[in-house]
């Protein structure tokens, strides 16, 4: 399938961090006609477009804006930049190549919602990125788009960005708010959603710098043409990180839906020589297995999770026949054990005995009871802490046992082995 580009149109050809040659692709365009518009008109057009927001939940960006009390307290936008999933660097590029588009985003979202500041959190380990940006907003503010007064009406926005520290948490967005506030980067119990409690105490809608990239082209080309690509329950253009064992891993934007073999198998290149197709996950580390019988699945929001996973950040990871699970397994259970923030006992405890557990399997030492006590995480460490980071934890090993189990008991019998001999 062929496929115009619309949110790296112009990357790797076009130097699109020069705002000159950003406003001759039509830069900044979408915010003059943003700002003739109303607010409300400007979330009544993201609202139709059903824009679903790109940093995993696919919850609706319009219906969000929508919660926001109208009790006349200031509020916040935040732009999430601290794009940290395994397999995920979507973001990234359009932060490092594309950041008038994003900043452009910020504006016309900042407009619609009232917003009387906003925010961007990026990765600490993004410094590219952020020199990209704070280049970009120099550019920006000397051209009248960020400031007093923008294109001499009545709306006027700071940007401020603020780097991380390199917590995983902390693109969990109330861990983002804490870390934004200078406090210690730990979820907050919602809801209140922040949305009605923020940043400050004040309402903040918190959006993925994708989902941000977005709004201009709704804008400039209207919800209906939004609407046009792909699934309308998921529409619009998407960029799939495709990472793993596969012949052209890389950034690949295309329509939402597009089916996972064609991402695959074209556009990806297809398995390296010699190798056939395990496994996916589709949506970055905490998504749980996809096998061949869902090669045919659309990679839409709905579509995927019919199919027992998740789109999450579409960072689609691929694994071929010589990858046994186990080794997968014990890599996502160290980073788990690493970043949880120890918050809640179930995370805290339930990461560091998967790793321990997952760790010994893998160097051939596992226990005949190992798997089951593994399964039962699946039951004690879900729906039972603060935020996702704990259920997302489970989502790879679950569906790993369930589709894969052999690749752990061929571990177990080699440990079943050793004891033998240490026996005899
Ligand atoms: P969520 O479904 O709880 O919320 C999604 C968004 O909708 C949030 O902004 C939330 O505030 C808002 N919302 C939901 N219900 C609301 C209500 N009733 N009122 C007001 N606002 C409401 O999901 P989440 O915990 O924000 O995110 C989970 C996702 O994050 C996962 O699916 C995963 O894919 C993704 N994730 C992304 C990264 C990354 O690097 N991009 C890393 C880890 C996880």
């Amino acid at each position: 399938m062929s496929f115009e580009p619309v949110l790296t149109r112009g990357i790797g050809q076009l130097d699109l961090n020069d705002i000159e040659v950003y406003e001759k692709q039509g830069g900044y365009q979408a915010l003059r006609k943003a700002l003739k518009m109303t607010p409300d008109e400007v979330t009544a057009e993201v609202t139709k477009s059903n824009l679903r927001g790109r940093g995993g939940a696919g919850f609706p960006t319009g219906r969000k804006w929508g919660f926001l009390p109208k009790d006349g307290r200031p509020r916040y936008l935040v732009c999430n930049a601290d794009e940290s999933e395994p397999g995920t660097a979507n973001n990234r590029i359009l932060l490092q190549w594309h950041p008038h588009q994003l900043i452009e985003g910020i504006l016309i979202s900042a407009y619609a919602i009232g917003a009387a500041k906003s925010f961007i959190y990026i990765r600490g380990e993004f410094y590219r990125g952020y020199r990209a940006l704070v280049e970009a907003l120099a550019q920006a503010r000397a051209k009248g788009y960020v400031g007093e007064r923008i294109l001499g009406t009545d709306f006027s926005q700071e940007i401020v960005v603020h780097r991380g520290a390199g917590a995983y948490i902390c693109g969990e967005e109330s861990a983002l708010l804490n870390s934004l506030e200078g406090k210690r980067g730990e979820p907050r119990v919602k809801p209140p959603f922040p949305a009605v409690v923020g940043l400050y105490g004040m309402p903040t809608i918190i959006n993925n710098v994708e989902t941000l990239s977005c709004v201009p082209h709704i804008i400039e080309r209207g919800a209906d043409w939004f609407l046009s690509i792909g699934p309308a329950g998921s529409p619009g253009p998407k960029i799939f990180t495709v990472s793993g064992l596969v012949r052209r891993p890389g950034n690949y934007e295309l329509p939402m839906g597009v089916p996972l073999r064609e991402l695959l198998f074209e556009h990806a290149g297809g398995m390296l020589p010699g190798r056939k197709f395990k496994a996916v996950q589709p949506g970055g580390g905490s998504t749980p297995l996809l096998v061949e019988q869902h090669l045919d699945t659309p990679m839409d929001f709905d579509s995927v999770r019919q199919a027992g996973s998740m789109l999450g950040t579409a960072g689609v990871m691929v694994y071929d026949d010589t990858v046994s699970m186990a080794t997968v397994a014990a890599y996502l259970a160290r980073f788990y054990a690493n970043e949880s923030c120890g918050q809640c006992t179930p995370c805290r405890e339930g990461t560091r005995w998967m790793n321990v557990i997952v760790d010994r399997i893998e160097a051939g030492g596992g226990r005949p009871e190992d798997l089951d006590v593994l399964r039962s995480f699946g039951f004690s460490m879900m729906g039972t802490t603060i935020c996702p980071f704990s259920d997302a934890s489970q989502g790879f090993i679950q569906s790993a046992l369930k589709y894969f189990p052999e690749d752990f008991t061929a571990r177990m019998s080699v440990a079943a082995g050793r004891e033998e001999v240490r026996t005899a």
